[in-house]
């Protein structure tokens, strides 16, 4: 495993402290949602109920998803033309010249921090203390992106020449920060950009677009897309004209794709099954507290999200550090966003097919830790679970599941943790709670994934800080980091100039 994302430091202040609030709010460090019938309410917690008052009857983006509907091949194709045809003029422009724009589109999705907040809460169910420092990653895309969209201008002996097309098909579970990254590095890198923001969360990636044209994307630059019907999908997918593909999705969409164009130039961030393993050196309140926020974060819906910890020998004999987990989790308040005191909002959809299977039925060997209880009838609110006794090869040991679910398992030696963990045909993020540096070596050495932290959370991910992205199933195509310093070189091509060898 690389060292390179290792997070050895204190972690930096995130963004979410630098938004633009009155000095006393600003200087607390992190938003604080506790109910309070003080009328003197300090600013952020005001400006947080301001936003959930509005999430009932929040129709951001409506409209902009009505404008984007395509419904058959010709308004796709004149779409496409569209932006192929404008895309020479933006990709003409120097690198100087679009981080310009980029800059722009950060002050933007910063003005817009509240309504960006509020649809992701209303149409995805996302809590604030998770969709605050998702616009924040939104915005360090804008300015990161900016800075390496220079540098394009400065390779000595070559010039790179843009795509024309790239086609952005983001995720829900992260409806502002992954579309507006994969949007905003095509719009760096000079291509045109189709993007089809989920179904699920369409609202959220409108508004996010509305926000980049405002900056002053051209809209023919930038072109916003709800399609009618998936053959529109293949369509767009296998169209020529397409020069490179952005997905972030499952590890079965990016076949699919492939499926439409076999030589599909693909960037995919895809799936993962993330382990934390814990051994008897751990700090065991940091190591409860770390595995419960990285598990059930967005509910478990993140491809960074725990969906393991292997527990190290004595770890594994005693219930001490199990109970410690099993309090941490409890703790956690279901409900959601439109309720400030929230921890773990709802699931995107009400629980179907693998994940329901995963919330209600345990394999052989297994026991609930924790059971997942459905807590009302929408079948969308479910109470965390955690199964123990998962058996090495078995069916919840080897497969994602995406959503509030935890399993654990225990090895005699460390060693033995990180085969278990190796297993997995994903490698996206793995931690390690330790504090003896001779295990941290071993495990940093033998661990399979791409992002990797020590004794601390395994969700979230900063850019530039933490650049993105998996080994193994976890990514397909160029492999190279979002959010890192070679996300835009591998997004055109270079071409030596005249003179030069
Ligand atoms: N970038 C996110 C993180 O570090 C994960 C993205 C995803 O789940 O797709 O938590």
């Amino acid at each position: 495993a690389s060292l390179e994302n290792l997070d050895t430091t204190v972690p930096a202040p995130h963004r979410v402290q630098d938004r633009n609030l009155p000095a006393a709010a600003a200087a607390t460090d992190s938003f604080d949602n506790t109910p309070d019938s003080d009328p003197s309410l300090p600013a952020n917690q005001a400006w947080g109920r301001d936003i959930l008052s509005r999430v009932p009857g929040s129709d951001l983006g409506k409209a902009a998803v009505a404008a984007a509907a395509v419904n058959t091949e010709a308004e796709l194709d004149a779409v496409i033309t569209t932006a192929v045809t404008t895309a020479k003029a933006w990709g003409a422009l120097s690198g100087a010249e679009r981080a310009e724009v980029l800059h722009r589109a950060g002050q933007v999705l910063e003005a817009r921090r509240a309504e960006l907040m509020e649809v992701m809460a209303a149409e995805t169910g996302k809590t604030l203390d998770q969709s605050d420092p998702e616009v924040s990653e939104a915005i360090d895309f804008a300015h990161y992106y900016a800075e390496l969209a220079r540098e394009l201008d400065t390779v000595e002996g070559a010039r790179f020449v843009p795509s024309r097309l790239t086609v952005v098909t983001p995720p829900w579970n992260f409806p502002v920060a992954i579309p507006a990254g994969s949007t905003l590095a095509a719009l760096a890198a000079g291509s045109a950009v189709v993007i089809k923001p989920a179904r699920q969360s369409a609202r959220c990636g409108a508004v996010m677009v509305e926000a980049l044209w405002e900056a002053g994307v051209p809209r023919d630059v930038l072109q916003l897309v709800q399609l009618g019907e998936q053959e529109l999908g293949r369509q767009l997918i296998s169209n020529p004209a397409v020069d490179r593909v952005i997905l972030t999705g499952g590890y079965e969409t990016a076949e699919l794709f492939r499926s439409f164009r076999p030589d599909l130039p693909l960037l995919a961030e895809t799936s993962g099954k993330n382990t934390v393993i814990v051994t008897p050196s751990a700090d065991f309140d940091l190591a409860a507290r770390d595995v419960a926020a990285s598990a059930f974060g967005h509910a478990g819906q993140k491809c960074s999200a725990a969906s393991l910890v292997i527990l190290v020998g004595s770890v594994a004999k005693s219930p001490r550090f199990r109970n410690q987990l099993v309090d941490a989790v409890q703790s956690l308040k279901v409900g959601y966003p439109e309720d400030p005191t929230t921890q773990m909002g709802p699931v995107i959809e009400p629980a179907a097919g693998k994940l329901l299977r995963g919330l209600t039925e345990l394999g052989e060997g297994e026991t609930w830790l924790l059971q997942p209880e459905q807590l009302d009838e929408s079948g969308r609110l479910w109470s965390p679970g955690i199964r123990t006794g998962v058996r090495r090869g078995s069916e919840y040991h080897l497969t994602e599941y995406f959503g509030p679910i935890l399993g654990v398992m225990t090895a005699e030696t460390l060693e033995e943790a990180i085969d278990m963990a190796n297993d997995i045909d994903y490698g996206l993020t793995a931690g390690l709670h330790s504090l003896e540096p001779a295990e941290m070596d071993v495990w940093l050495n033998r661990i399979e994934a791409g992002n990797l932290y020590v004794n601390r959370g395994i969700t979230g991910a900063i850019v530039r800080r933490q650049p993105f992205g998996g080994w193994k199933k976890s990514a397909v195509g160029a492999g190279t980091k979002a959010g890192g310093p070679n996300y835009l070189i591998g997004l055109g091509n270079w071409e030596a100039v005249a003179g030069t060898s």
